[in-house]
């Protein structure tokens, strides 16, 4: 098949979220199974151009319509790690990608509406007819609409949209001006409650809304959270949508990438390691102790490695932090927060805990530190209040570490708890809690330091089982070629 993502990030050259990782990971895993891939990026000013291979413009004056003129626009082409890259450079006065960072703009519907129109635009005059385009958020959200209510009777009839929502907060709600920007048009057609209007404000149209309504299939990225967006206030207001839509709507895991995340060549790690040398993965252990300057003594360390945000619950990593020193382990947490209140929470623990030889927080991002935290704790604390997918359970099961989880989202799909879970003894991989308190929270750890200090064999065990799951994109990756085969054949 021949599928073109179209999408405002991709990893390593405009990353802000796991959306990147997503459309480079899964990606490579199309191109692996056969399939042709292009990938079709805004052409940023801030992006790593130190990953982009033999840059060359193939597209001079690609002319975009837009409002009552057009746009011109450059295309580029370039190989990021292998992935074939279009890169749209627009030429006007608005700058829509010459910013000096992605996001964050007062215009930013009109910004990525644009960047929509021109990819279909781009396609259409490329002569280029994908079997699939496949879409991510709200940033390219209205392409399924722009397909079918333009393109479609412009060429491009066989072409078969999927959209992937990675995160429902951000919907894209706009105003009517996207119409006759895009050439839409016929506002009193688009903002009918059955296409775009907003359910909750009946001015404004909502483009994710338009995505499910017009895309021939929706994701998003786990089979619970999907459940939750269609059952519970996850869904942020489209759960009615999700509904009218629902037997084109399903959640796909996301794959992790097992490049860059392996305990058998992973270069910022202390000691290798694999299932069955999983002795050696103690050096990493007196390493992170050695690096995070906790005293080697015999007692369990618990991790805890992500955005310190209040849907990760910040409150429950607090708690978890204090419930280890009281019982007898060591806690490390690198973190680190946009929100200036939840920042200085923590920086007044770190120094309210600073003599403390058993603890030690690292606020601030740092990619090497997290490898050999994952490699060196025995425990990682994942309390989320909501988690779309997640990935650090899947990096800490990688590395043999144990997660520790509230049951939500993709962490649901993922951990599996050694004492309550329905799967067979053999595949049980975790520990998981429900209720968001500290009772929940306690009474998954109390068992599983309990289980490290008293059954030290059934804790390997309880690695070993970790590390035997595959969360790679391999499965993704063959489900998302099942969801297209599916939309070609419709
Ligand atoms: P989210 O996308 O909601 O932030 P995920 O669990 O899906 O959460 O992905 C988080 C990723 O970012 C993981 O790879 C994790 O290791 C990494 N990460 C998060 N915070 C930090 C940090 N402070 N330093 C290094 N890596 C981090």
């Amino acid at each position: 098949m021949y599928i073109v993502m179209v999408a405002s990030e991709c990893v390593p050259v405009a990353k802000v979220g796991g959306l990147g990782d997503v459309v480079f990971g899964l990606g490579r895993e199309l191109e692996i199974r056969g399939h042709a891939v292009e990938i079709i990026l805004p052409k940023y000013d801030c992006m790593r151009y130190d990953h982009i291979w033999g840059l060359q413009v193939v597209w001079e004056d690609l002319r975009v319509p837009w409002f009552n003129g057009h746009i011109p626009c450059t295309v580029w082409f370039g190989f990021v790690h292998g992935r074939k890259c279009f890169f749209i450079e627009p030429h006007s006065a608005d700058h829509f990608f010459e910013r000096g960072t992605y996001y964050g703009f007062p215009d930013e519907h009109i910004r990525f509406t644009f960047f929509s129109k021109a990819a279909m635009e781009f396609m259409l005059k490329a002569g280029k007819r994908p079997d699939v385009v496949h879409t991510h958020d709200w940033q390219t959200a209205i392409i399924p609409v722009l397909l079918y209510e333009i393109y479609a009777h412009q060429g491009m009839d066989r072409v078969r949209a999927v959209h992937t929502i990675h995160n429902f907060k951000h919907q894209g709600i706009v105003g009517e001006n996207v119409l006759w920007f895009t050439g839409l048009g016929r506002p009193a057609y688009y903002c009918s409650v059955d296409r775009l209007r907003d359910d909750f404000n009946p001015t404004a149209l909502n483009l994710t809304k338009g995505a499910i309504t017009y895309a021939n299939y929706t994701s998003t990225v786990s089979p619970q959270h999907a459940w939750e967006a269609l059952h519970t206030d996850q869904g942020y207001g489209l759960g009615h949508t999700l509904h009218r839509f629902k037997e084109k709507f399903g959640g796909i895991l996301n794959g992790l990438d097992y490049e860059m995340w392996n305990p058998e060549i992973d270069p910022y790690i202390a000691a290798h390691y694999t299932r069955d040398t999983l002795d050696r993965k103690y050096a990493n252990k007196q390493a992170l102790r050695h690096r995070m300057m906790l005293v080697d003594t015999f007692k369990p360390i618990v991790a805890y490695v992500g955005r310190l945000d209040t849907q990760k619950g910040v409150h429950l990593i607090r708690h978890a932090l204090f419930y280890s020193l009281q019982h007898g382990a060591q806690f490390v947490l690198l973190g680190s927060s946009p929100e200036l209140g939840i920042n200085n929470e923590f920086w007044h623990l770190k120094h309210e805990l600073n003599e403390n030889p058993d603890c030690h927080l690292e606020i601030g991002y740092d990619e090497e530190l997290a490898h050999l935290i994952y490699a060196g704790a025995d425990l990682i604390v994942v309390p989320s209040l909501f988690e779309p997918c997640g990935l650090t359970q899947m990096i800490a099961l990688r590395y043999g570490t144990v997660p520790v989880v509230r049951a939500v989202g993709g962490l649901v799909d993922t951990v599996f708890d050694r004492d309550y879970s329905d799967k067979p003894v053999e595949e049980r991989n975790g520990y998981v809690f429900h209720q968001a308190d500290f009772a929940g929270l306690e009474s998954a750890m109390h068992r599983a330091i309990g289980l490290w200090n008293h059954h030290p064999d059934e804790f390997q065990q309880l690695m070993r089982q970790g590390m035997a799951y595959d969360f790679s994109w391999s499965q993704p990756g063959q489900d998302y070629v099942s969801v297209y085969e599916w939309v070609r054949h419709k």
